[in-house]
């Protein structure tokens, strides 16, 4: 797989500080524990990361165009990303907790970096069907190929299939996790 995002360079930076600054915003929040994080105008912008999604995981995501398509400036904070202070985050379906430890801190993602690790196969469905986009077994060349929106090849229905809802997709409950009935 490639990662194919543009560390820390000049161009990430003023687009996330022209952003903000026109909304007037200083922080952002955590799209899962809703922390409040300040902006800072150097790298490590953020004590966290930031991504773009074509989803809009919270209302605290500022609606931004990048090349001609609506995404959403989303962030995550760094004990989310590393599993610490709050109990992990878990896939409601597999139970495998999310794990964001890999990811640089301080920048941004251009693609949604939840979308981009799939734990299972509930990851690959339609999200109007339910019916797999994907074999199981197979995985997209780019991350950023888990954020792209394109029709169902079963319902037709075009949307950013690989990126679920967060609450629909997460949990940090430890004991309502489906079990895997036969
Ligand atoms: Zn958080
Ligand atoms: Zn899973
Ligand atoms: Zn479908």
């Amino acid at each position: 797989m490639e990662d194919e995002g543009n560390h820390g360079n000049d161009d990430t930076r003023c687009f996330i500080l022209s952003t903000l600054a026109a909304l007037q915003w200083s922080r952002v929040s955590c799209v899962l524990c809703r922390a409040a994080m300040l902006v800072f105008d150097r790298y490590p912008l953020v004590d966290g990361t930031f991504f773009l999604s074509p989803r809009q995981h919270s209302p605290a995501c500022a609606e931004v165009k990048v090349e001609g398509r609506t995404q959403f400036l989303s962030a995550v904070c760094m004990s989310c990303l590393e599993g610490s202070g709050n109990a992990p985050v878990r896939c409601r379906c597999c139970t495998q907790p999310w794990d964001g430890s890999s990811l640089v801190l301080g920048t941004m993602y251009s693609y949604d970096i939840f979308a981009a690790m799939p734990c299972c196969t509930e990851r690959l469905k339609c999200n109007s069907c339910q019916k797999p986009l994907i074999y199981p077994h197979q995985r997209l060349n780019f991350y950023s190929d888990y954020s792209r929106v394109f029709a169902c090849p079963h319902c037709r229905t075009v949307d950013a299939h690989f990126v679920k809802p967060l609450s629909v997709c997460f949990t940090r409950e430890q004991f309502q996790l489906y079990s895997q009935w036969p």
